[in-house]
């Protein structure tokens, strides 16, 4: 691999550190039936340093057209990049506009045991393209700490309804297909971008302080209240624990099809038909992706090796949802996971799980006792201006495990370096705290 072409450790393959995209607009065209995508991707790239080429991540389409700044230029394809030659080069510090055609069967990547990205549902398509499957759509730089904004204009049979992330902010009709356009304006990175397509009506959800709405096959609708009637309330919740939801709307999509997880997406999250049921297992993971948005995808990680930051808080908020909507306290779920935890194998650290860890259960057990350990070390008060102070101040951009660290002894006042060791970079679980004594009455 040429010098200074690597993505993320866990991802060495994907994306380009040379340079960032600033905004994509993706003209997509789709056939249900046949799988058949056509694409016209236009990326606006920022060049961080000298560019002879630049490495977009592109995978199983044929690439009949390249142009930088309105020239035909000359491209390679590879099973997993498109390679961009620039009749001259691209200055430090300059930026030019990528304009890639595109056509092909979208197909899910692999990633790891599992795949991620485009995937055909019986009648319709979800994308869940965490981690690296945003490349089975588009053209891009596949990294998570390189955000931007987008507009999606996607045309598709009448008979379906499209959405993607953002605010739709046009629609029109002709006689076979409807054009649907998409603008995200917060700045968001490749993999929590997303289009899901379905034979759907819109219903939308009152009560909230912000535009909520799910969207799910028609035969559904008397089935969304049993997971998610309380979720208006879980928002607001939230947003008086963290801080104002980040984003302009909040969608649900329920999918006919059955689904092994929910998907989090910028502004959106999609659950399977299988997830309709007022079980704690079904609402504690409407609580889990809605936090997602605050931890996540407001503020996201620079790497994926602090996967922690997104799914032990996410962990940690279906517990104090649990609370505050009168089940068990947030302290019972710490002490009961602690218990399962230690009977499981030590051997995952926290703050560098590896890529084949990153989404272990332990991650997201360990990442939530930790969090509530801090919180006791620390207390209440500091606690939940810590996590306010954190997503106010990194709101649309990324971070790091060491950023918290930093965070969290400024608002003590001291370094809590020995806590957060013994946490995120040995393998032995720690003790709790002990609990804070109820007041009594
Ligand atoms: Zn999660």
């Amino acid at each position: 691999m040429r010098d200074g072409v690597t993505g993320d450790p866990y991802f060495p393959d994907r994306g380009d550190r040379r340079y960032s995209v600033s905004h994509y607009d993706l003209v997509l065209s789709y056939d249900v039936h046949s799988n058949q995508l056509r694409g016209k991707a236009s990326l606006m790239v920022e060049a961080r340093t000298e560019l002879r080429d630049l490495r977009l991540d592109l995978v199983g389409f044929r690439v009949s057209k390249v142009t930088v700044d309105g020239d035909a230029v000359r491209f390679s394809v590879t099973s997993q990049h498109l390679v961009v030659r620039p009749r001259t080069r691209i200055a430090a510090g300059g930026s030019v506009r990528v304009v890639v055609t595109y056509a092909g069967k979208p197909l899910p990547v692999p990633d790891g045991d599992d795949a991620c990205g485009w995937e055909e549902l019986d009648d319709g398509v979800l994308v869940a393209g965490q981690t690296n499957g945003a490349p089975s759509w588009f053209p891009c730089n596949d990294r998570p700490d390189d955000k931007a904004t987008y507009r999606f204009e996607l045309v598709v049979a009448n008979a379906y309804h499209v959405v993607a992330n953002g605010v739709c902010t046009s629609r029109w009709r002709s006689a076979g297909a409807t054009t649907w356009v998409y603008e995200q304006r917060e700045p968001m990175p490749t993999y929590l971008a997303t289009v899901q397509i379905g034979r759907y009506v819109v219903l939308p959800v009152d009560g909230a302080s912000v535009p909520m709405s799910a969207v799910l096959p028609k035969a559904l609708l008397g089935r969304y209240g049993s997971a998610f009637g309380r979720q208006p309330e879980m928002l607001d919740f939230y947003a008086r624990l963290f801080g104002p939801y980040p984003f302009a709307a909040y969608t649900v999509v329920i999918t006919e099809d059955e689904l092994e997880i929910p998907l989090e997406a910028q502004g959106m999250s999609t659950f399977g038909s299988n997830f309709l049921t007022s079980d704690w297992e079904h609402v504690r993971l409407v609580a889990h992706e809605l936090s997602h948005q605050w931890f996540g995808n407001a503020v996201t990680a620079a790497s994926w090796s602090d996967i922690w930051l997104h799914e032990g808080f996410a962990c940690y908020c279906e517990w104090l949802w649990s609370e505050e909507s009168g089940g068990r306290s947030a302290d019972a779920h710490a002490r009961s996971h602690w218990t399962k935890l230690a009977a499981k194998k030590q051997d995952l650290l926290l703050g560098d799980p590896g890529p084949d860890l990153m989404f272990d259960d332990r991650v997201y057990k360990r990442g939530a006792l930790l969090l509530h350990a801090l919180r006791l070390t620390i207390g209440d008060e500091r606690f939940f201006g810590l996590l306010r102070t954190w997503i106010d101040r990194n709101c649309f951009g990324s971070v790091t495990t060491a950023m918290f660290e930093a965070l969290a002894a400024e608002i003590h006042g001291q370094r809590l370096d020995g806590l957060f060791d013994a946490w995120l970079r040995e393998t032995r679980l720690p003790e709790l705290p002990a609990s804070v004594a109820e007041p009594s009455s």
